[in-house]
């Protein structure tokens, strides 16, 4: 495969732009390598500035949930755009996009929208210290929350670790109040909170983690999550921003049956467009300025074009619900990837949740972040490159998933499997 116009690109792009990116997930430093440029996308595929065509199972890193191009978004957003980009004034859509995320998810009573995911827990958690007053949050070591100061913090491998922080700029103090605690670990949890209970102000949680692969939270964690966030008044913050109206239309909590005071959202509610929420409880999001004091603001939240695109997207997955289709699709597709490497003697599992899912180079299942570590980078990279060579598009990096679009058709599953049982 050609890749010589990527590869000027990305010379120019480097003196640019810092790395060549406008964010680092993108520049394929995880399997060592240039990212390739993408002209445009249709369907379920991409195709880059040299004309090589590429199956895609990144969406955009999740909003992509129907595919490129869906003619509804784009009809959406192309009407919006002719009656305005932007007002920074109150719309009819922005009521309409806040009634379809109230009545997908009942924990969430009011909604505020923002511009991305990032903004959204950063607000959230701006909003549960003002509500309890309370200065400590609680985070697990693997769980990305966006790049928000207080949350860029991974740490410790056991026990409680008081955060130190993962980048340069995020000041001891940003991280300090910062608690990382280990996913899936019950104890943790239980210790954590009888030792700090009353200085907690919330706990922040991807119920299925995305960003470290895909793994999910188990049922007995999560629970214990709410009862002890409840029992020390606490909040439990859901950061659905990657499962939202992904891993079924009322997001994780609907499949886990929890209900979270505050909860995030981003990606599939922007269709494709920069967007975020977050939204929970009537008297805690009540305390949002101007119904509160917690300052929150944005010149282009509620965006017309984003929410066009949120409302053509939400509305096309509540009526057609895709998501029994999508759950066999993917199914598919795991035992597929898992057969094609116990035919080639490697060692791997699939983390899956619905239609997100990770391939780790491992002999046991992932449940946490060492664990998820822990796995064959080298392999990951190798079957990276073979399966790109073969026209398939994969996330450029073992912690992260994969998604299945309702633009995929089982013969595009089943190829991926012919080409995997080659690339492992
Ligand atoms: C993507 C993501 C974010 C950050 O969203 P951005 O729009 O990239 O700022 C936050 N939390 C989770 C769980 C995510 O997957």
């Amino acid at each position: 495969m050609n890749h010589e116009k990527s590869h000027k690109a990305f010379e120019r792009a480097r003196q640019l732009m810092p790395g060549g990116v406008n964010s680092p997930a993108r520049a394929f430093g995880g399997v060592g390598g240039e990212p390739v440029f993408i002209d445009r996308a249709e369907g379920a595929h991409l195709f880059d500035i040299d004309g090589n065509r590429y199956l895609d199972y990144v969406g955009s890193w999740g909003p992509m949930i129907l595919g490129h191009g869906h003619p509804g978004v784009i009809a959406a957003i192309d009407a919006a755009l002719r009656r305005g980009a932007s007002f920074g004034a109150p719309t009819l859509a922005e009521n309409q996009l806040a009634e379809l995320i109230i009545e997908a998810v009942p924990s969430i009573e009011r909604v505020r929208l923002v511009n991305s995911g990032t903004e959204a827990t950063m607000s959230a958690v701006r909003l549960a210290r003002g509500f309890t007053g309370r200065p400590k949050i609680v985070k697990f070591a693997g769980n990305y929350h966006g790049h928000v100061d207080s949350l860029l913090v991974a740490a410790g491998s056991s026990a409680a670790t008081l955060g130190a922080p993962d980048s340069p700029g995020v000041t001891e103090a940003a991280a300090r109040d910062t608690l990382v605690l280990r996913y899936n670990d019950v104890d943790a949890v239980q210790a954590v909170f009888a030792q700090h209970g009353s200085t907690i102000a919330a706990a922040i949680v991807e119920p299925v983690v995305g960003n470290m692969g895909c793994v999910p939270g188990s049922l007995e964690f999560l629970n214990a999550l709410r009862q002890a966030t409840a029992r020390c008044g606490a909040l439990l913050i859901f950061d659905e921003v990657m499962t939202g109206f992904r891993v079924a239309y009322g997001g994780a909590q609907s499949r886990v049956g929890i209900r979270p005071d505050l909860t995030t959202l981003g990606k599939i509610i922007g269709g494709g467009l920069p967007v975020g929420a977050y939204g929970g409880r009537a008297d805690v999001m009540d305390r949002v300025l101007p119904a509160g004091k917690v300052f929150q603001a944005g010149t282009l939240s509620g965006n017309p074009l984003a929410t066009a695109a949120g409302i053509a997207t939400l509305t096309t997955l509540r009526d057609t619900d895709p998501y029994p289709w999508l759950e066999q699709l993917s199914d598919r597709l795991a035992r597929g990837l898992l057969a094609a490497g116990q035919r080639r003697g490697v060692a791997c599992r699939v983390g899956r949740c619905g239609s997100m899912m990770t391939l780790f180079f491992s002999d046991r299942s992932i449940t946490n972040w060492d664990e998820a570590s822990a796995c064959d980078r080298r392999r990951f990279a190798t079957f990276f490159w073979n399966m790109l060579d073969r026209g398939v598009y994969l996330p450029c990096s073992p912690f992260e998933a994969m998604f299945v679009s309702t633009a995929h058709t089982s013969e595009d599953i089943d190829a991926t499997v012919a080409a995997a049982a080659e690339s492992m």
